[in-house]
Formats: structure tokens, sequence, C-alpha cells
């Protein structure tokens, strides 16, 4: 069968001969039951490789256009036909019909500014020709995709179609039964029942706010703080409350004294290596913070998304840990630490609030998936998270004191940063005649960007700050990198600013 390639086409060749073997059962010259040449003799004819006819024979195979049988070869399937045909007779009776108007249909909700600033955000992951510090992203390279791949095949084997029906909505048992002892061994006082499995951990910020924030309920909130929990509060009907934060965490001080005049529902806090600024929460305000809580019947989140990630000095027990009151509201996931991909994290509460997560979960995405549950769980308990954990702990710190080293060189001499022991990110302030979204503006024409400190702020945003990200920065490209923005930094002082910033659009670079 002739195929007329065009390698310099942007549709893959496997696809082309795909589409040459639809084709040519369309038009009935590959009859049902015909056989399709070998893999090796059609390559040899057409001059490509043998796996590219192999990948185009199991695109065919998926589409259930063809059959395979083991010695005997690749035959058009009989019963498929009749839809290739169809399909061919409603692509030539199309017309062009009138465009849905979209204009008018959103919801109130969908068109707050919270909205508007979410589908700035999470851009972030498309930029592939650039050093990027932006995102929170761990190391792809580091990934332990084959030993991931060996549980997903246990779980497979050994569960059956346990893990292919609904499984139970606050997560697959045995994973939440091994959560519970993970946290039993680092102090606190858990079982199963108070854990509820999610898909990642911002779902578990989201069920939070949806189970305990009325519109007009006002949350206390670090601030600078990660900005995915600013908009699942807001987008619950919050009013944010900012508690400033410095090099030991949110200030509890200032929380006191709002706490004597406001009363918050609640107060979120990332107290391991915070986003963004990297800090800490030191053990005196970690226990002052509880007292606090336990004075004004104030429930905290704890979001700890990179406490596992610590790589210099001796870990701070979790507030969740220190809490014998069931004040702490625990969320953490894999993302940082393993697999983003795997979009599971876990929320461990009292039972009350996990009965409440479950219901809005059950309404929202029934299950995280029982496959992906099961397999984490078989990962878990091989002990290949710690060794994960072992292994990517000296990388980050590495990139992190390579990243010290060129704020200490390249960057203009007012400049100050934070010296994170896990995590991340670090927090720049640049001097203050410098705006971070002119710099972001200039560095990213030469190949470099970064999130702009504002973002991070839900009031009086510094426009001198940045976050830098080395979790997917390699060593190279943290020593370019940190030069282009140390050189470029140095080069605006002095020059009035804000210029070209007018020119940036959001929607050419990255912004967390
Ligand atoms: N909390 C914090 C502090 C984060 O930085 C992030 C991710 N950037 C999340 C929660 C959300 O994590 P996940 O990918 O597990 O939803």
């Amino acid at each position: 069968m002739h195929v007329p390639l065009d390698h310099h086409s942007r549709t893959p060749v496997y696809l082309q001969i795909k589409q040459a073997v639809l084709e040519a059962i369309r038009e009935g010259r590959l009859a049902p039951g015909a056989r399709l040449p070998a893999t090796r003799e059609w390559a040899r004819q057409l001059g490509v490789n043998r796996s590219t006819v192999a990948m185009a024979y199991d695109e065919l195979l998926a589409d259930g256009v063809v059959e395979s049988f083991v010695g005997r070869g690749t035959f058009v399937a009989r019963q498929k036909l009749a839809e290739v045909a169809r399909l061919d007779e409603r692509a030539a009776r199309r017309t062009p019909a009138r465009k849905m108007v979209w204009e008018g249909m959103f919801s109130e909700r969908a068109q707050s500014p919270v909205v508007e600033s979410l589908l700035d955000l999470y851009q972030v992951s498309t930029l592939r020709d650039v050093i990027s510090f932006s995102g929170s992203f761990p190391d792809a390279a580091s990934f332990p995709t084959r030993e991931f791949r060996n549980s997903l095949h246990f779980a497979e084997r050994t569960l059956g179609d346990e893990i292919y029906r609904y499984g139970p909505v606050a997560g697959y048992e045995r994973l939440r039964e091994y959560l519970a002892q993970r946290m039993r061994e680092s102090g606190s006082e858990v079982t199963a029942e108070n854990i509820i499995v999610t898909s990642g951990s911002q779902q578990a910020l989201d069920l939070i706010a949806r189970a305990l924030i009325s519109p007009g309920d006002t949350v206390a909130i670090e601030n600078p703080t990660y900005p995915g929990a600013m908009t699942a509060f807001a987008l619950a009907g919050a009013r944010l409350l900012p508690i400033p934060v410095d090099e030991d965490g949110l200030c509890v001080d200032v929380l006191e004294n709002v706490l004597k005049v406001q009363r918050p529902k609640l107060v979120y806090v990332v107290p391991s290596f915070q986003n963004p600024t990297g800090a800490c929460l030191s053990w005196e305000r970690r226990r002052r913070l509880l007292a606090l809580a336990r004075e004004h019947n104030l429930p905290i989140v704890e979001d700890d998304y990179g406490s596992h990630l610590r790589f210099d000095g001796d870990a701070l027990p979790h507030l969740k840990a220190l809490d014998d009151t069931e004040h702490v509201i625990y969320v953490s996931n894999f993302s940082k630490s393993l697999l983003p991909g795997l979009r599971i994290g876990w929320c461990a509460a009292a039972r009350p609030v996990i009965a409440r997560l479950t219901a809005f979960k059950q309404n929202n995405d029934i299950t995280t998936s029982p496959l992906l549950q099961a397999a984490l769980w078989d990962f878990c308990r091989r002990k290949r998270y710690e060794a994960h954990l072992e292994k990517i702990r000296p990388i980050y710190r590495a990139r992190r004191d390579l990243m010290l080293r060129r704020l200490a060189e390249d960057f203009p001499a007012e400049t100050v940063w934070t010296q994170p022991a896990g995590g991340l990110f670090l927090w720049v302030t640049l001097p203050p005649s410098l705006d971070a979204t002119e710099l972001l503006y200039q560095v990213r024409q030469q190949g470099v960007v970064f999130s702009r400190g504002r973002l991070f702020y839900s009031d009086n945003p510094k426009r001198n700050t940045l976050r830098l990200s080395y979790g997917h920065v390699t060593l190279e490209q943290i020593e370019r990198g940190m030069r282009v923005i140390g050189t470029t930094a140095k080069a605006m002082l002095g020059r009035a600013t804000g210029r070209t910033a007018e020119r940036f659009h959001s929607h050419t670079v990255p912004l967390v």
C-alpha cells in the first residue's frame, strides 16, 4: 500500500500511516478481514523505522479498527467498519453552524476577580524554552518512575478489579492506615478514621473552605502566602485577614492582637518552609499559636507541603503533633516530595471535620483514583518513599547552596534573601527602587523567569520582592539564570523603572 509520507509535516509519521490505513478502509481498498503488511516489511518499503509502523498499528488497535493475532499478523476488524463509515458520513454532512456565544453565560462567582487571577496563575508549566525559577515543582529528572511503575503493576496484578471500581470516598483504606501510622510516628494522635485522602492538597484546602467558610467570614492568613489557599478561601466567600511573616514564620504576636478585636473563622499557616518565603515557624511560635487556638476556639489549618523536604537542621514538631485538643486541621501531599502528577494529598483532622470533607468530596470528585492510591501505598510500604526522600534532599541542598552563592556574588549590594533549611524556594527582597515586574520583563527577554513576589500578597504587596524556586533547575541553569537576574537587576539600579512594566503582558510569562 502506498503512503505519501511528509517528513516535514507537523503530523508525526506514525499518525500519517494510521490515517492512510483508515482512508484505505473507508475507500474499500482494505476490506474487513484483510491482512495488513507485516511491520518489518512495510517499514522497509516506506523507509521508516519498524517501531514507527508498530506505533501506527498500536493506535489502530487501540481504536478497535484492526485486530492482532500472535503469530498470524494484523487484520482489519470486521465489526468496526460500520463505525468508520458512519464517521465518514457524519463528517461529510457536517455544515458550518453558529458558534455558541459564551459571553454573559458565566456565573457570578466565575466572573469574580479571583477567577481572573486563577487563570493567570496557572499558565505556569507550559513554558519550555526558558530557565524557570517559577512555580514550585519538584525535580522531574529525579522522579522514581521505574519504581513507581513496579508498584502500579503490583497494584494492577494483585488487587484485581477492586482498584477499577469507585473506591471509598475518604480514600483507599490501606493508604489511610499507612498515613495515620506515619503521622503517629511523628507524634500526632491520629487513626485512619481521622484521615481523608484528597486529590492533591489543593483539593483539601478547597474542601476545608467549603466545609467551614460562610460568605463574609474572615480567614487569618500569612501575608505573603500561597495563592492557591487565598483563592480557595476567597471563592468560598471569605474576607482575608493578612498577618505578616518574618524569618520565624507567621507573626503570632500580631495575630494575638488581632484576636482581641476580631474573630476569624480559622487561621491558615504554612509552618515549614513557608510558601513563598521559605521561613519556618519557630518552636516557641508553634506553642503560642496553639495556645491562642485553644483560648479562642480557633481552628488552625496547617499546610505541610514540605516538612519532609528538610535538608538542614533538626525537624520541628508538626502543629498537629503538639495538638491534643483537635484544633489543627493538617494538610499534606506527595506533590512536592514525590510525584505531583499523582494528585494525591490528605487531610488529618477531628472526625466531625473529616465527615464534612468526605461529604463535599463525594460531591466534588467522588474519590481519588483507587489505582494510584493503591500503587502509592505499595510504593510507600516498600520504603521507596523514604529512599526517594534520601535521594532528593542533597540535590535540593546543593541547589539552594548555589543559589545563595550567586545571590551574594551577582545581585545588587542591598539585596536581602532568606536561607531556607528545606523546601523548594527562597525569597528575595531587592533594593526598594527596583520593581520585580520590570525585572521579570527584562530577564524574560533573556530566557529566564521567576515569580514576582506581589502575587503572594493579599494586602500591601511589596513590588521589590521575588520568589526563586530551585526545585526544577539544574546547577548549570542556576549558574546561568541567576547571573542573568543579578546582572540585569544591577543594570536597572539607578535607572528609571516602570516604563517597560506597562508593556508587560501577563500571558507571556508564568506568574507563580
Ligand atoms: N500548599 C502549598 C503551600 C503549595 O505550595 C501547593 C502547591 N504549590 C499546594 C498546597 C497544592 O499542592 P497539590 O499539588 O498537592 O495540590
